[in-house]
């Protein structure tokens, strides 16, 4: 949920995130296509109960097609009032026997992506003594540095929010640089958690990191970017593979059986083989990582057309 500038531009955006949605079910092998809703309207000022209700009918109305979860703007709490209308949605609090937010999840993806990524540039996914550079220390973020900091990284962190960057300061005595430094800071992973298209040709040559592994969606401006990160001996690790954890969680929820945090942390670490596969690959095929991706997910897309 947005404050959009027009339809149009909505709609550019619903059918860009659907097909990211696509690539990422696809990727990470779940029995999922690819969906996304969009609705119009600044959250802080239009969100309503009967608005989201509205919201639950529509997707009531495609009878289990396309099921709906909490993402930009929306939250667990909104989840319920939209299952008033509707039970094609996931994302609900855990104790109402939902996976709650992905977020955690996510974060746990993008470790288990970190690691095969170390693997597959040093010969070892052991990350301790390593320094990574979080950018946003939002829902994934705060949790990631978390993760980082008990695995014994060296762990530096930027956001805009400044509140947010010293209570995790003093949480867990990781080092912080101002949100316009981040980017150029050196490191062994940069983890972009905060907007997209932050890998740019503004900021591609500014990078100092050896690998790029982050729960941002859609981190490269153009596709073009993927060739100037190989270029400048950056190995990236492309986004829809590193944040598929939030999905994962969710089909643990879709399913007959009781949700559970374990079961789901278990599919979750499963990023781990699928990047150390998507890694290989590129090197295989003489290819970039992102090519490689899309590969990788477009394989299975033909596999379940076919199996149709
Ligand atoms: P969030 O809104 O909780 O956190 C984003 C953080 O980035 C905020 O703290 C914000 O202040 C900060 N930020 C914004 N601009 C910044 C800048 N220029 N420099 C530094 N910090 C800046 O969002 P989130 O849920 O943590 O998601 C982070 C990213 O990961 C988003 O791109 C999101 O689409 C993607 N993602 C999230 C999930 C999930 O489970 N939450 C899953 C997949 C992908």
């Amino acid at each position: 949920m947005r404050a959009y500038g027009s339809v149009e531009e909505a709609l550019t955006d619903v059918l860009r995130l659907s097909r990211a949605m696509t690539y990422k079910a696809a990727g990470a092998g779940l029995p999922l296509g690819g969906g996304k809703a969009v609705i119009l309207g600044d959250p802080a000022v239009v969100k309503s109960d009967a608005l989201l209700e509205a919201y639950g009918r529509a997707v009531d109305s495609l009878g289990g097609t396309y099921v709906t979860a909490e993402d930009v703007g929306t939250t667990v709490e909104d989840m319920v009032v939209i299952a008033r209308r509707t039970t094609h949605v996931s994302g609900l609090p855990v104790e109402i026997g939902g996976s709650g937010d992905p977020s955690p999840a996510t974060a746990h993806g993008v470790l288990a992506a970190m690691r095969a990524t170390a693997e597959h540039l040093w010969g070892s996914d052991v990350l301790s003594g390593r320094t990574v550079a979080i950018q946003g220390v939002g829902k994934v973020g705060s949790v990631l540095a978390g993760l980082l900091v008990e695995k014994g990284c060296d762990v530096v962190i930027a956001d805009v929010d400044t509140a947010a960057v010293a209570s995790l300061v003093s949480e867990f005595g990781v080092r912080s640089v101002p949100a316009a430094e981040i980017l150029e800071t050196p490191c062994d992973i940069l983890a972009p958690c905060a907007l997209g298209a932050v890998l740019n040709p503004g900021t591609i040559p500014r990078l100092s990191c050896g690998a790029v592994v982050g729960a941002a969606n859609n981190q490269l401006l153009g596709p073009e970017d993927a060739g100037r990160l190989a270029a400048a001996g950056i190995l990236y690790t492309p986004d829809f593979i590193a944040n598929a954890g939030g999905i994962i969680n969710i089909v643990e929820e879709l399913g007959d059986r009781q949700y559970s945090w374990v079961r789901a942390l278990r599919a979750v670490e499963r990023i781990y083989d699928t990047t150390g596969e998507v890694l290989r690959r590129a090197r295989r095929e003489g290819t970039t990582t992102a090519t490689a991706a899309t590969a990788h997910a477009e394989d299975r897309l033909k596999a379940a057309g076919a199996a149709r």
